[in-house]
């Protein structure tokens, strides 16, 4: 990515509440086999969703789309005073998050020809999915998860820098944009 990009998207960002980012290069992903493990034993959405494993692909086949891309930007949100033991009111804070991933997908799509985003946890547009029946129905919409993609969370937050933990009310939520393709003006 030119400097210049990479200011103008940073400008464009600065009015997000954007906690932490970084850039970073695909090749920077750690994919593993343990994730996939543990959204296959102790995940309720495994098998439920387009947005999830098994739909996804493979960990493999999920790291070799990833590696097409040329850079990843990283970041987190926060949600203040949540009730971590409350599932239903941990969701409904997500809702901003997805929110904010949208909007920052939207930055990146106008300065690259090709951008894929992942959030956090499953998707949760429609009330019910369509997985296995039939083909989703936003696709243009949908946000595949990071974990489902096989990537390690906190080892590549560490990795990059990025606070896992911000306290103990605190939830942070991860997303992932890739891109290539810079368009140039
Ligand atoms: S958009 Fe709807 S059909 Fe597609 S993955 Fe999400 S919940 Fe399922």
């Amino acid at each position: 990515m030119r400097e210049e990009t990479r200011k103008r998207i940073e400008e464009e960002l600065s009015g997000f509440p954007i906690c932490e980012y970084a850039f970073l290069r695909p090749e920077e992903l750690p994919f593993s086999e343990k994730v996939r493990y543990i959204c296959r034993t102790e995940c309720p959405r495994y098998g439920k969703s387009w947005a999830c494993p098994p739909a996804v692909g493979s960990v493999e086949e999920c790291r070799k789309r990833c590696l097409v891309f040329e850079g990843g930007f990283l970041f987190t949100t926060v949600s203040e005073g949540a009730d971590l033991e409350n599932m239903e009111a941990l969701l409904a804070l997500r809702g901003g998050h997805e929110a904010i991933t949208r909007q920052a997908l939207a930055v990146f799509r106008e300065h690259f020809a090709h951008v894929q985003a992942f959030s956090t946890e499953s998707c949760a547009i429609c009330e019910r999915c369509t997985y296995p029946d039939a083909p989703c129905r936003h696709p243009e919409r949908m946000l595949p998860s990071v974990e489902g993609q096989g990537i390690l969370v906190t080892e590549l937050a560490e990795k990059q820098g990025l606070s896992f933990q911000n306290g103990s009310d605190v939830v942070t939520w991860f997303s992932l944009i890739l891109y290539e393709g810079e368009k140039t003006r």
